[in-house]
């Protein structure tokens, strides 16, 4: 299961966002540092558009069920994690589980909610993140090259990282190999994990200056230190506007809209939507359809380039699916969501011969419905 870590300092609006993500109020928003305690995690929904929903109606099935990701809200961190204050060790050990990090930053004013450092200022607030994230790895690097059994390709490796922490670079920025990747996989470190910053703004500003607001967080990305300026990315989120609306009804929330002279927020905005797909392009995740019912029911997540893993084969999903079915494992039916809704149904498609047959060595392919034969 992909893990997707929700990280910032006390205040930024953590909470919120995830809330606003799982639509179930677990975490706990409250107005003082430290209250998210225990790591919250929940699952949200891989968007795709409506298209699991329309190939379950294809296939006369009552319940779809959408691949997830898990989020995890993950307790504050503050100056000095990375030598345990705060809650410095906790965070540190939650984070190192995740496959990828979505760090809030907060951009929005209001004088009614501490801000920790007394003054809102997103770069700095990254800043202070990053830096406790590098001098972790770094900490967790140089304990691991004292020890004598740290030999060959690993010593290599983590020196060529532990060079690269203290020039200020987080390790993601190094590049590394896949076999060099694997070879110090097993500490889970911080800076290897890639970055999306999602900047929450005040909620006029999504609404009504959207394209200055974009503006604002680009200028700001370039001037976060300690990042990857290649790879790491950017949403804009108003975590409050989307707690908010999610206790609306329909009717309600146009008038919230009107309120604010504002139409509403196009849904690809909606960070329940926006920030898995940016997950899904950052982790070079593949979304699969497949049964139980013909054509499909359910979606799942594989993963296509990542880092260490190779992409997904027939055969290795029909072993996720079940043992019996990859022992059974015979050939799959395989043809792509967009160009099967396009057409006359999933019976249709097979007597135009419009699907393919593949074999086990397959490699699923994003949008692929895929239903695996076996005996
Ligand atoms: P966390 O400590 O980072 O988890 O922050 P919370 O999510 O608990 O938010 C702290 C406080 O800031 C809460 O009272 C939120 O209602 C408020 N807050 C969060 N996001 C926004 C926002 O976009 N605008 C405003 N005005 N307040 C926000």
């Amino acid at each position: 299961k992909t893990k997707v870590g929700v990280v910032g300092l006390p205040n930024v609006g953590k909470s919120t966002l995830f809330n606003a993500l799982s639509r179930q109020s677990i975490a706990a928003a409250e107005n003082y540092p430290f209250c998210t305690i225990e790591p919250n995690t929940s699952p949200i929904a891989m968007p795709d558009d409506g298209r699991l929903e329309r190939l379950a109606v294809m296939a006369g099935s009552r319940r779809a069920v959408s691949a997830t990701l898990e989020l995890v809200d993950v307790a504050g961190l503050v100056k000095g994690a990375s030598r345990g204050e705060g809650l410095g060790n906790k965070f540190l050990a939650t984070i190192r589980e995740c496959d990828v990090i979505l760090h809030v930053i907060r951009t929005y004013v209001d004088d009614d909610i501490v801000h920790v450092h007394g003054r809102v200022d997103p770069v700095g607030d990254a800043d202070v993140v990053n830096l406790e994230l590098l001098l972790a790895d770094l900490a967790h690097v140089q304990r691991r090259l004292d020890r004598r059994t740290c030999n060959g390709i690993e010593r290599d490796v983590l020196s060529k990282v532990e060079e690269c922490l203290v020039e200020g670079r987080p390790a993601r920025t190094l590049g590394l190999s896949l076999e060099e990747g694997q070879s110090i996989k097993s500490m889970g470190l911080l800076t290897l994990k890639p970055v999306i910053y999602a900047f929450n703004v005040d909620e006029v500003d999504l609404l009504l200056d959207r394209e200055e607001s974009l503006q604002r967080a680009k200028e700001s990305m370039g001037r976060i230190q300690y990042c990857d300026p290649e790879k790491d990315s950017f949403v804009l989120v108003s975590a409050k506007l989307e707690a908010d609306i999610g206790e609306l009804s329909e009717n309600e929330t146009a008038k919230y809209f009107e309120s604010l002279g504002s139409d509403g927020l196009p849904d690809n905005l909606l960070s329940h939507n926006s920030v898995p797909k940016l997950v899904k392009d950052m982790l070079g995740l593949s979304l699969v359809y497949t049964g139980p019912g013909v054509p499909a029911s359910r979606s799942q997540t594989t993963k296509s380039h990542l880092l260490g893993q190779p992409a997904m084969r027939a055969h290795d999903f029909a072993g996720r699916l079940h043992g019996d079915i990859q022992s059974g494992f015979m050939q799959a039916e395989v043809i792509d969501s967009a160009s099967l809704l396009e057409g006359e149904g999933y019976a249709g498609a097979k007597s135009a011969g419009r699907l393919r047959t593949e074999g086990r060595e397959y490699t699923l392919q994003d949008g692929d419905v895929i239903l695996i034969k076996w005996k």
